[in-house]
């Protein structure tokens, strides 16, 4: 797109006033990704600047050997950006690497590192400290980094405690989802990556973190992992994600909101869920329309079936609580070619239609902006992702959804409001209002980590 992106940019800002600016470069962003100049990098887990975990998918425009100097030396996990000439207030945002996009962050002659789009400085850019908890090792010598990394600026403890997914191969995978490449990829560079992480490392790491996050920052863990079709070690998905919120739930009773992903499961595997002390269910239903989920969630389509996903989705509020169950969507998946909606129109009433469904049933779903990884079928045929246009208007439609049932922010994902969200991979908590934060977010939430 070169110099026409800000032109793009600056034109959406105008037709969206009401979408906060922030909002706006933060979808761009997360949608095309950010080239990295080497004084932007990480010295990984040796330097002052917390890196890229890799917590579940490669969240990345191009494969690690494509990614030159970042993949030796990892970029930082978030950047945070602020000032600049949009007057930009505090935005977090979750980092994924493409070479040749327009944006670039890089040091100026004093050394300070900014956001360039299109060789224009747009805003000052902070990169994340590396916590007290990175600089210790478990007993084996793994890093906390591995076992349990933080995102969302140190807010939430991403547990893939499954590295992969039994949705296997073309006909099974998720069309938009890389989790199988990713861990290929790593063990492939010899990187530490480990498939199943045994509960009692995952306990030691939590204790590492816990003794050193003083400012209680982490204020919240998700369990997730790849679906579990058959069993492992024995166990079923419920058990088997359940085994780790009952271990820590033991063993740091009530320390962090305990939330788990996983498939949309029959009740009674809910009621499990609950039982171990999981506090937030997330049972994604990744895409609304029945066509686009049948062709990109195969998987999912014949082990379950879309009809049956949405039921148990509705189901699982009589176990949780309506608030406490937020399925996620794939923003930008609707208008991927050659089967998705040709038009932003199209694309946003289709998700208007299930954000209705699940918001009148006073069930909030929350989105992650997609990255079109280039190792999976829809990011191959899609390098550019959807418009910019479908993310910013998918933000008034969340918002004006959220308004029609008097909803607000679902729970567990810290501040709402430009300036003050610290959830990462979308920006629907920065475009909401700061009155919306429900209080269940406030404590902790309201002292953000250092900044570098
Ligand atoms: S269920 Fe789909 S999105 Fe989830 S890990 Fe498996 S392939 Fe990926």
């Amino acid at each position: 797109m070169g110099a026409g992106r800000t032109a793009l940019v600056e034109d959406l800002m105008e037709r969206f006033p009401h979408v906060p600016r922030e909002a706006v470069f933060k979808e761009d962003l997360l949608r095309g990704g950010i080239a990295f100049d080497e004084s932007a990098l990480s010295d990984n887990e040796g330097g002052d600047v917390k890196p890229k975990s890799y917590f579940i998918f490669s969240f990345d425009h191009g494969t690690l050997p494509e990614l030159g100097a970042a993949a030796l030396r990892r970029p930082p996990e978030e950047i945070v950006l602020t000032g600049g000439p949009y007057e930009l207030r505090r935005t977090v945002v979750s980092v994924r690497v493409n070479p040749s996009s327009p944006y670039r962050v890089a040091a100026d002659e004093d050394g300070m590192l900014g956001l360039y789009l299109d060789g224009q400085r747009i805003a000052d850019v902070g990169l994340p400290p590396m916590p007290d908890y990175y600089r210790h090792t478990l007993e084996n010598g793994k890093s906390v980094m591995e076992v349990a990394p933080t995102i969302q600026w140190g807010y939430l403890i991403y547990l893939t405690v499954f590295r992969v997914c039994q949705y296997f191969g073309a006909k099974e995978e998720c069309q938009y989802c890389d989790i199988n490449h990713n861990w290929r990829q790593h063990k492939a560079a010899g990187r530490p990556y480990t498939g199943v992480k045994p509960v009692e490392e995952v306990l030691e790491a939590l204790a590492i973190i816990d003794k050193y996050d003083t400012a209680k920052s982490s204020t919240a863990y998700t369990l997730t992992g790849g679906a579990i079709t058959s069993h492992i070690g024995g166990r079923d998905e419920a058990d088997f994600y359940g085994q780790y919120a009952k271990a820590i739930e033991e063993r740091f009773p009530g320390r962090w909101i305990g939330k788990v992903v996983a498939q949309a499961l029959p009740k009674d595997d809910v009621k499990r869920f609950h039982d171990y002390g999981v506090q937030i269910y997330h049972p994604n239903y990744e895409v609304w329309d029945r066509r686009l989920f049948e062709l990109y969630c195969p998987g999912k389509e014949r082990y379950v079936g879309r009809d049956e996903w949405h039921r148990r989705i509705l189901d699982s509020a009589d176990v949780f609580g309506a608030r406490n169950v937020i399925p996620n969507f794939v923003a930008g998946v609707e208008m991927a070619e050659p089967f998705g909606f040709t038009s932003v129109d199209e694309a946003i009433t289709s998700t208007t239609e299930g954000l209705r469904f699940f918001m009148s049933h006073g069930i909030t779903p929350r989105f992650t902006t997609w990255c079109p990884e280039p190792t999976t079928p829809l990011g191959k045929a899609n390098p550019q992702g959807a418009p910019l246009e479908y993310h910013i208007r998918l933000l008034d439609a969340y918002r004006s959804t959220m308004d029609e049932f008097g909803l607000s922010s679902p729970p567990g994902y810290g501040p709402a409001g430009p300036g003050r969200a610290v959830f990462s991979v979308s920006s629907f908590m920065d475009s909401l209002d700061s009155s919306r934060t429900p209080e269940e977010n406030r404590p902790a939430a309201e002292a953000p980590a250092a900044e570098a």
